[in-house]
């Protein structure tokens, strides 16, 4: 098969032919026909997870269709539509049996822990437990983005934050999981700011649904400014990018017993980041994180996703071929683009 594939941390990324995965015991092999490009895939090829073995094809966010399925599987056959959480649970431990594979500690996630979906096909493991079928009701761009970006966000604000009607919700970083975050909060009925360094981003929030937006040039106060707005701060703040400044500016948003969500990585490269634990403490904040969403989880949001409540397929701004996505990926940080990029595979 055809893959995106780097051989060294921050190296060239490159298109080659590499044998064909085969299904584990208990996974399937799902051909691709869309994958989201996600920061998360940047950390990856710029050395910031532990779990990543040489040479390495990334991609977590993807829907296709099960090609081939190992002897254990009762679940899924082969021609079944699926995605997947980009956290897949073993499925016997004592976190997935009650539900909680986000955090399961024999995790597995394709992408970082195995070769993921920058290909034309990816193996995924422990598939009854894991897998969630996607009806014909979904297109390819609503649905790549519910293994990660859009679930983490749903998650992040439903079950973590759980957000009320009326509360002011601040997200700062309106790339793809900030997006869904905006639309999601529009959703739960929330009054929602987008802060971002790009104007392109800002319009695009704006035009979901949020009722002020805030250009951080790096020379504003972005949390005087949400206080401004929303006459003492927000209820609820998300930091959508994963920075020790965007992490700083969502808590600093913050009213008094405000919660924070921490869902964009904040991997410990020079250190653990700094967070104002300070005024965490004397406003009593509850700081929160958010780690995807297991795929028990995944019916409800599919309803909203089929009903049109929820529109993931709005912030798709473009899909392109494996070697596009092979020349995004390491310019991603940089970038800043408005909007999500999606890689068909079997574009040439
Ligand atoms: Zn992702
Ligand atoms: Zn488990």
């Amino acid at each position: 098969m055809r893959a995106v594939i780097f051989d060294q941390f921050g190296g060239p990324v490159d298109v080659r032919s590499v044998a064909d995965p085969v299904p584990s015991a208990g996974g399937v092999v799902v051909a691709v026909h869309a994958s989201g490009l996600c920061r998360s895939d940047w950390h990856a090829w710029a050395g910031h997870d532990d779990g990543v073995a040489l040479p390495h094809v990334p991609g977590h966010e993807l829907v296709g269709v099960v090609s081939a399925v190992g002897a254990d599987v009762r679940r899924w056959t082969v021609g079944d539509r699926v995605t997947t959480p980009f956290v897949c649970g073993c499925g016997s431990c004592q976190w997935c049996a009650s539900g909680q594979a986000q955090v399961c500690p024999q995790q597995t996630q394709p992408g970082f822990t195995h070769w993921g979906s920058f290909a034309e096909y990816v193996a995924l493991h422990a598939a009854d437990a894991n897998l969630v079928a996607v009806s014909d009701a979904i297109s390819d761009a609503a649905a790549a983005g519910l293994g990660c970006r859009y679930a983490t966000a749903y998650r992040a604000l439903r079950a973590r934050a759980a957000v009320k009607p009326g509360e002011w919700v601040t997200v700062i970083g309106v790339g793809g999981v900030g997006l869904s975050a905006v639309q999601i909060a529009v959703a739960l009925g929330a009054r929602v700011i987008a802060v971002d360094r790009t104007p392109a981003a800002l319009a695009l929030a704006q035009s979901l649904g949020a009722e002020h937006t805030v250009l951080a040039d790096g020379v504003l106060d972005v949390g005087a400014r949400v206080h401004d707005l929303t006459d003492g701060g927000s209820d609820v703040a998300v930091d959508a990018v994963g920075s020790p400044g965007t992490c700083s500016d969502a808590i600093h948003s913050l009213r008094r017993h405000g919660r924070h969500v921490q869902v964009g990585l904040l991997p410990n490269v020079d250190g653990h980041p700094a967070v104002p634990m300070d005024r965490v403490i004397a406003w009593e904040l509850d700081v929160l994180g958010s780690h995807g969403m297991a795929s028990v989880d995944y019916p409800s949001l599919l309803q909203l996703v089929e009903a049109g409540t929820l529109r993931p397929q709005e912030f798709v701004e473009r899909v392109v071929g494996l070697s596009e996505g092979a020349r995004l990926l390491p310019v991603l940080d940089a970038a800043a683009p408005a909007g999500v990029t999606l890689i068909d595979p079997r574009l040439s």
